[in-house]
């Protein structure tokens, strides 16, 4: 088959890893740039070129799409639907992916735990947000943050209260949320791949953090889940409509509440806490799947 991974950088490690899997397994991949696809946006041929070059031939696409470029990565990956060329995930699946608030309605909508969570846009009704989320202590989160940045704590109410306030007055976006208190600073991330967790790992934060992000030195580890938290995450990502995911799990005393699905999760920490190939599953999803014209959505919005 022939693969094109779509990635700012042919020398981050999930692309490697994806290239590599994918040329032992005999398929021919490219790595292509993102941001350096141009399109013409017609009825008839729709095509994508890259560096001069026509790209044409290609049986899938694995769009790693970094945060800062969602709103250009989709348009790539709505092309590719558009000639009829198989995406692992689909473009309106990031786009939803992208959008937290969104998301955790859409995830609520189906049933699926999560932590209670508020959303307001004006200074007025800050207090009666706090009660509606049951009050310090609770969590604050700007929606635009990533790796652990722009997650608040905040212990009491009047802190709350200021750190809201300040990011407010910044015209920063933010949700509250009900502080899990029990996860003691560990978070799960399930990979999910078509359907299934193909593997999974607990982050802990270090002594006296609670985020449990890596960049914020948690340490990563293997961990056997339990039926409810494997159904949470196939569910979690079939909602979303996700064929590839990171599923971010909290244990709650009301049972496993996700805190986030990521569209592009990484396969450094995971394939190095489990020693699962994680690349090779992904490379397996597309043998098993990828037909021409098999995007359910062909580049629908
Ligand atoms: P980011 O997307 O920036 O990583 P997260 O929402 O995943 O932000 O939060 C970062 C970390 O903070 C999580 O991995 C988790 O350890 C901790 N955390 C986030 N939300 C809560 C919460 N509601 N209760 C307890 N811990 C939380």
């Amino acid at each position: 088959m022939k693969i094109a991974i779509l990635s700012r950088k042919a020398s981050l490690y999930s692309t490697r890893r994806l290239v590599e899997v994918g040329r032992e397994r005999g398929h021919e991949v490219q790595v292509v740039d993102t941001l350096r696809c141009y399109m013409n946006i017609t009825p008839h041929r729709p095509e994508i070129h890259y560096k001069g070059e026509h790209l044409t031939g290609f049986d899938a696409v694995i769009p790693r799409i970094g945060a800062s470029i969602t709103f250009y990565g989709t348009a790539v990956v709505r092309q590719f639907e558009m000639m009829g060329v198989f995406s692992v995930n689909e473009s309106v699946a990031i786009s939803r992916a992208r959008d937290k608030l969104r998301s955790l309605q859409l995830l609520a909508r189906r049933g699926i735990g999560l932590p209670v969570t508020g959303y307001a846009h004006s200074p007025d009704d800050v207090q009666d947000l706090i009660e509606m989320v049951g009050g310090a202590p609770l969590v604050i989160k700007l929606l635009e943050g990533t790796q652990g940045i722009g997650v608040v704590l905040a212990e009491t109410r009047k802190a709350a209260e200021s750190v809201i306030e300040a990011f407010m007055g910044l015209k920063a976006n933010i949700l509250v949320q009900e502080f899990i208190k029990e996860a003691r600073g560990m978070d799960i991330r399930c990979f999910v791949v078509g359907g299934k967790v193909i593997a999974a790992m607990k982050r802990q934060a270090q002594e006296g953090e609670f985020r449990s992000n890596l960049h914020r030195g948690g340490t990563a580890a293997q961990i056997k889940i339990t039926p409810e938290e494997r159904s949470t995450a196939v569910r979690a990502a079939q909602v979303m409509g996700l064929n590839v995911a990171g599923v971010d799990i909290l244990r709650s005393n009301h049972g496993p509440v996700v805190m986030e699905v990521n569209s592009s999760p990484g396969l450094e920490g995971i394939e190095a806490a489990t020693g699962k190939d994680v690349a090779g599953a992904i490379i397996e999803f597309i043998e098993r799947e990828a037909k021409p014209n098999h995007t359910k959505t062909r580049g629908k919005g």
